[in-house]
Parts: structure tokens; sequence; C-alpha cells
């Protein structure tokens, strides 16, 4: 009889053939400046952790002592038995970081979009998407029963083109939602959110700003995109985030009106049907809340490293791509020139990973650096000294 399970190691084999699987590094301690991967002590350059709120004591000590209080476990579905008093207060804290009326927690960033996006929009409606918005998007938007259209990347013309095409559509769509990431992860572009906020004010569209890897980076002590625009909550109508990335913690969160967030967890399946988060988690991500209101050294540190980053790989002669951002891509173009570069930098003592086909134009492989807060300037000029060695070794520069 034939085995119903042999798709799962043939196709794990083409993966592996085509050197297109995932080989997991794994740390033998915590996310920090300097760490073991793999038993090899090296620089960490491609976390999220953009601020090093992973590994800071006040968010350590948060953590253990809401397991003292509140125990490991919330014991239930928000909406049931899982709703504790921590809960409440980092959604409370998180609105007033943001500036926004009222915030909603969810179990992750990619449980928000995949939740909130298919109630937001249904059958009759309209979603707009940029061509190269975030995969959890892309899920969110799959399960919603609205027609789709797609704008060219970061063009806000183009999003102007395709808003006066949806106006012509009969019978008329009930509602628009415009939605976009708001740092690009692959290439560390931001998103043009006050031309797209004015393009769908004037079509009358909902505007959906994705900010994983805009929070604790942009705008003012790090609050993120819709704050470094400069931009009203009648413009911008959810702005989504993580508690993953910058925050050093693990969750997703929405912003905006009161409505917003009473509609949102009365309706997302996600969040009323999967566990809340363990205590210690909601009191860590509390105190990442806290220490980004008392402590902006941290993001202006994480700005400093940058510029001084970029313009070392610049002046070297590497291709750093439109990057505005703590994400600084190092393009090499074909894929194994990628992965070079990444094995010989690991040696060097920097661990920074290649970005390689499906997730990126054949011929735009790189290795994609993140800026971490947590670096000293020692740290950032041995990473500079590792990609300018290894470039020369390898023909890159
Ligand atoms: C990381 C990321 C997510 C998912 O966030 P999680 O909280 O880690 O699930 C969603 N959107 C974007 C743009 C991201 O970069």
């Amino acid at each position: 009889m034939r085995d119903p399970t042999s798709f799962l190691a043939t196709e794990y084999r083409q993966l592996v053939d085509a050197d297109l699987d995932w080989k997991l590094r794994v740390l033998g301690g915590p996310s920090a400046p300097w760490c073991s991967v793999d038993g090899k002590k090296v620089l960490m350059f491609c976390s999220n952790n953009y601020l090093g709120l992973s590994n800071h004591p006040r968010l350590k000590a948060a953590a253990e002592e809401a397991i003292r209080t509140h125990g490991v476990g919330s014991g239930s579905v928000r909406p049931i038995a899982g709703t504790m008093d921590l809960h409440m207060e980092l959604e409370r804290r998180l609105a007033r970081f943001k500036g926004a009326e009222a915030s909603l927690v969810y179990q992750t960033g990619f449980a928000a979009n995949a939740g909130l996006i298919p109630q937001l929009v249904g059958e009759g409606d309209l979603i707009v998407s940029d061509e190269l918005n975030h995969g959890s998007i892309i899920d969110g938007v799959r399960l919603a029963r609205a027609e789709r259209a797609v704008y060219k990347h970061a063009d806000s013309s183009d999003l102007e083109r395709v808003l006066a095409a949806a106006e012509e559509h009969r019978p008329a769509y009930r509602r628009i939602l415009v939605i976009t990431d708001g740092v690009f992860s692959m290439d560390g572009d931001i998103a043009p959110l006050d031309r797209i906020a004015a393009a769908a004010a004037q079509h009358g569209a909902m505007v959906y700003v994705d900010d994983a890897h805009g929070e604790g980076v942009l705008g003012p002590g790090g609050r993120g995109i819709v704050s470094h625009f400069g931009l009203g909550r009648d413009r911008v109508h959810v702005e989504m985030g993580t508690f993953s990335k910058a925050f050093g913690v693990v969750g997703g969160h929405i912003s905006g009106s009161r409505d917003l967030v009473n509609f949102a967890f009365n309706k997302s399946r996600t969040w009323l049907l999967s566990g809340s988060h363990p205590p210690p988690v909601a009191a860590a991500c509390l105190a990442a809340v806290d220490v980004l209101e008392s402590e902006p050294e941290h993001v202006s540190r994480l700005w400093e490293h940058t510029r001084r980053f970029k313009k070392a790989m610049r002046d070297a002669g590497f291709n750093t791509g439109k990057s505005e951002t703590p994400i600084t891509p190092i393009i090499v173009g074909e894929s194994h020139r990628a992965k070079q570069l990444s094995d010989r930098l690991f040696e060097l003592g920097v661990f920074a990973l290649p970005i390689v086909y499906p997730m990126v134009a054949k011929d735009q492989a790189r290795i994609r650096t993140i800026m971490n807060a947590a670096l000293s300037g020692d740290d950032v000029g041995f990473a500079i000294t590792a990609f300018e060695k290894a470039g020369k070794e390898l023909g890159i520069v």
C-alpha cells in the first residue's frame, strides 16, 4: 500500500536539493549583542530586537515578578476567563504611548492581521494592497471575501490610479481598505504614508498600516510611523504592530479609535478563540512600553549606529539599496554570493543571514543587516571592518 505521507519527504528533499530549506541556527543564550550561535561567539547583526529590550533588566524583572503574582498561564482565552489586570493595563499604556483612543493586544502580529483584515472587509468590498506587503497581510487578505487590487510598491500615484478605477466599479464597493507595511523588511524603505493617507481620504477609503518594523524605530521616542508623519487618527484608521520586534517580547497589537477596538475584539476569530498571553509576557510588554517612555536613549543610539554603518558601507562601495531605516541590505546579486558573504562574515565573528530568491528577486540576493542599539561603538566598528574585509576577499567591493 502507498504511504499517504510520502510527499512529506519528497517535498522536503526538493527544498534541500534547491538549497531553499531553512537551516536553523541555535542561540545558546539570550539575543544579546555578543551571543552564542551554533556554539560560536558572534556579533548579532540580524535580529529584530532593535533596542536590545529582549534582554533588558527591567523587562526580565517584570516577567519574574508577574510569575510570582499571577502564575505562568492565563487559564483561558480573553473573552472567557483569560483577561487579567495585566492585559488591561498593557492596552491602556500602549494606547497612551501611541496617542490613540484605544489599543488591543493580540497573541501575535500575524494573528492580528489574519484575524482583523477579514472582518474589516468582506463581500462587495475592495482591498488595495502594496505589492510587497508582508506575508501575514497576504494571508489576512486571502481570508477576506473582498475583491483585491495591488498597487506598485510604495507608489502613491499608482494607488491613486487604482482608487480612481475602483470608483467606476458597479455596483459601487461598499468599503475600500488600503493596506501597507510601514517599513518594508527586505529593503528597509518607508511607505509614503502621508501620500497614501491623502489618496485614501480623497476616495473615502480606510487606511491600515502594519508598523512591525517601524515601532521603536521611527517617530519621536520610537512611537512609530503614524507619529513619524504626524498623521491624525482620522487619516490612519488601523495602526497595527508587534511586541516581537523592537519591544523585545512577543504579541501583536492594533491602535485606533475606541470603535475600532470594540469591533476588533468582538469579531477577530484569532483573538476570540486562542489563549491569551501568559502573565510574564504581558508584564514584560508593559515594561517595554515603560522603557520606551522613560529611556529615549535606546532609540537615539539605534539611529546613531545606523547612520555610521550605512555611511561606512556606502563609502566601502557596497550597494545598500534604498534603505532609510536600521534595516540595511547589502545587495550582492547572485544567491551563492550572498551565502558566501554570510559564511565569511560568520567566520569573522558577525552573524548576518543571506536573503535570497524567492524572498527577493533572483539577482537581488543580499545580506540583510539589522542594527541594534545595545551594540557599543566598538562593536559597530568591528562589524564594519568584517564587512570591508569579507567584501574585498570575495571581490564584491
Ligand atoms: C514580523 C512581522 C509581522 C508578524 O509579527 P509577529 O508578532 O511576529 O507575528 C507582521 N507584519 C510585519 C510587517 C512583520 O514584519
